[in-house]
């Protein structure tokens, strides 16, 4: 029988989100759609944010918005007190609108552009540089009084190889060798407050990891404030926090994690004298994974070499089972009690051979016209979504105490050719 949890509930053997009937849900938005839990990510944000809070007053967290930038999300976790990471100038534009002050976001972008850091600079977003050559780039637009560098520690975890950020092979932050030379320089120029920064891998089920981590980095502020004789306004430990996809992957204990990196970290403020800099941490992953589901209806199946289910989602829908090779829990929805049977192939309708969610995975007997529902899909889903093989975009549905509103209507055909120009002479 499939394993299922907060915010998911088995009613009579139909699937529920947040109160609300999943089939219901589907015939009147029709699939595939992403369905989001209002309930479970405010939930997230509040056990998060104690477990490290209750342990270090100065703590704040920062939504990682690449996670999903659905504004409906954002509004909600501004209202919880999140701030957000910012990687790229549409993502400050995104975060402006949907309320959040230039002053509680930081931005990190990656390799960036001139242009980005001008954007940055004029939008007054506290910016996070990743190399000593960024500092004169930035320059060239006027002078931050603040700047933050993101540090690459030398080590990194991640729950795939493309999801490690840190480390030898990782093209992210500065090596610890150079970052008193980038905080040197900074000072040299006029920048008079700084931040220090990490993120070095991404779904980490290890809570002592994020101890050692923070304790890598606390000493490296630590070298850093000794020999230039600064103090820093934040120490951002990154996101990373992980969610257990496969039925054998453990929740993790937050509450474990919160109370030993405070105490990591307060342990390293005052052997270092730091003083008391705002303890950050910016997740995506954690906040708004498990609080969403993907609905797709069988269309067809088919015998061949294999047992293939066809559904009309697909690697353009989400795509991490396809670059990740990520596993997503999927339960039928409208048949929850039946117990698994068959070892069978979920795969989409794009033409390419690696649209496949599932395969030889143990499913309960499936019939065409059945609707499945994949899991924890809230973070990196809709997101890394795509038009792919000319499929327009998911609808996307935020749910509230039983009742549910649409909060992105699926794409149509036109959405396709969106902004495409006929040069004159081929009309
Ligand atoms: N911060 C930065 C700079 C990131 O690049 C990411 C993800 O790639 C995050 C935070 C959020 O990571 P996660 O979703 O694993 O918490």
């Amino acid at each position: 029988m499939a394993k299922i949890k907060i915010p998911l509930e088995n009613r009579n053997g139909i699937l529920h989100i947040g109160n609300c009937n999943t089939i219901d849900l589907a015939k009147e938005y029709d699939t595939p759609l992403y369905v989001y839990d209002e309930n479970r990510i405010r939930d997230n944000f509040r056990r998060l944010h104690k477990a490290f809070s209750s342990n270090y007053k100065k703590f704040r967290l920062y939504y990682a918005i690449k996670a999903n930038n659905n504004p409906a999300l954002l509004k909600i976790l501004k209202s919880e007190g999140s701030g957000v990471d910012v990687s790229g100038p549409a993502e400050i534009y995104l975060a402006k609108k949907a309320g959040f002050s230039t002053e509680n976001m930081l931005y990190s972008g990656v390799y960036h552009r001139d242009d980005e850091l001008k954007y940055a600079l004029e939008n007054n977003v506290p910016i996070n540089l990743e190399d000593v050559s960024q500092i004169e780039r930035l320059f060239k637009f006027g002078k931050p009084k603040f700047l933050s560098f993101r540090i690459n520690p030398g080590i990194g975890k991640g729950s795939f190889k493309g999801n490690v950020y840190a480390g030898k092979d990782a093209k992210f932050g500065i090596i610890e060798r150079d970052a008193i030379k980038a905080y040197e320089k900074a000072k040299n120029l006029g920048v008079e407050s700084f931040g220090i920064h990490m993120m070095t891998g991404s779904c980490v089920l290890d809570e002592n990891y994020f101890v050692e981590i923070t304790g890598k980095l606390m000493d490296i502020a630590g070298a850093i404030a000794k020999k230039l004789n600064i103090k820093f306004e934040f120490v951002d430990i990154g996101g990373g926090f992980g969610v257990p996809y496969a039925p054998d992957e453990k929740e993790l204990d937050i509450d474990l994690i919160g109370k030993n990196v405070c105490e990591k970290f307060k342990e390293k403020i005052k052997e270092y004298d730091l003083g008391e800099p705002i303890l950050l941490a910016e997740p995506g992953r954690y906040l708004v994974c498990d609080s969403a589901i993907l609905l797709t209806k069988v269309h067809s199946i088919k015998n061949g070499y294999k047992k293939f289910i066809g559904v009309d989602a697909g690697m353009n829908t989400l795509i991490r089972p396809m670059i990740y090779g990520a596993y997503h829990e999927i339960l039928v929805a409208n048949n929850l009690d039946a117990e698994p049977e068959e070892k069978v192939n979920i795969v989409g309708p794009v033409c390419e051979n690696t649209d496949q969610f599932a395969k030889d995975r143990l499913m309960p007997k499936i019939a065409e016209n059945d609707l499945l529902a994949i899991l924890n899909v809230g973070a990196y889903g809709f997101g890394m979504s795509s038009q792919y093989n000319n499929r327009p975009r998911a609808a996307e549905v935020l749910i509230n105490d039983g009742k549910h509103e649409l909060i992105r209507q699926r794409e149509n055909f036109d959405d396709l050719i969106k902004g495409v120009k006929i040069p004159e002479r081929l009309k």
